[in-house]
């Protein structure tokens, strides 16, 4: 039994310099070319950052335009109480695949516990990756999700680890709100770079309306539409002509009342 660990050695992955990273260490510069990496275990890969463009005063406003928009329930730009804007570095790990193809796919994972798991539909443009500063290494959330795990996970999704060409690990500058509707609250991430904005959870559009307004309106016509039927059945050719009078005619009163129905459901949901 060893009573002191032996120090790690590890070697760049950008000019195979010796690093030398203290016990518990992880964000390292390297100091003969300067490359920012991140020990993972033992594996070594490159650390970036995307520099954010917006500061909180446009991340608001970008949720302001989300919450405006269709997909979240009417109003809720009014109707919602932001409680909380809170700006930090997410770490994702950065896969590039190369499919059989040549092609070359960048893929993005959380690497770190988060509730908002629609994070990896974030978008990255290469141009956007920036070697990490100090500075990001500081305020930086570290990652928890270990690279392996995210490379088991990938595999189980259809991601040969042979087509897996380049990891690295990202932190991306995003905006956390928090805010309360009905008595509830959510949370949507404002992506720093893009302002695009992420929830996995919000006050959707109901649904359950159209489909009752269209379920209605598809039972009274399949009703109208056995009249013809019951008409001929019943009295031969005048039956069948009265049916299709009574079809039509309650048909054409019908339609524009229901028509109303719907587009007052659209207005106010
Ligand atoms: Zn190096």
């Amino acid at each position: 039994m060893e009573s002191q660990p032996a120090t790690a050695i590890v070697t760049c992955s950008q000019c195979g310099g010796e690093l030398h990273p203290d016990a518990g260490q992880t964000f390292l510069t390297c100091p003969y070319c300067a490359s920012t990496v991140f020990l993972d275990k033992s594996q070594l890969v490159f650390h970036w950052y995307v520099a954010p463009t917006l500061d909180e005063s446009k991340a608001r406003g970008a949720l302001a335009r989300w919450m405006a928009g269709n997909q979240t329930v009417k109003d809720l730009d009014r109707k919602a109480r932001i409680t909380e804007v809170a700006f930090s570095y997410f770490p994702m790990w950065l896969f590039k695949r190369r499919l059989p193809s040549g092609e070359d796919r960048l893929l993005l994972l959380p690497a770190a516990a988060t509730s908002i798991t629609e994070l990896k539909r974030i978008n990255l443009p290469p141009g956007d990756l920036r070697k990490s500063t100090p500075d990001i290494d500081q305020s930086a959330q570290p990652p928890t999700v270990p690279l392996e795990v995210a490379l088991a996970w990938l595999s189980q999704n259809q991601v040969p680890t042979q087509e897996v060409i380049e990891k690295s690990l990202v932190h991306v500058p995003i905006y956390t709100c928090k805010y309360i509707f009905n008595d509830r609250t959510y949370t949507a991430v404002v992506e720093g770079a893009s302002g695009e904005v992420f929830a996995n959870l919000y006050p959707a559009k109901a649904e359950a309306p159209y489909l009752l307004i269209g379920g209605i309106t598809a039972l009274i016509y399949l009703c109208l539409a056995t009249f013809p039927a019951m008409g001929a059945l019943q009295g031969g050719a005048t039956g069948l002509g009265v049916g299709l009078l009574v079809c039509s005619g309650v048909g054409f009163v019908l339609a524009p009342i229901l028509f109303a129905i719907a587009a007052w459901i659209a207005a106010k949901i």
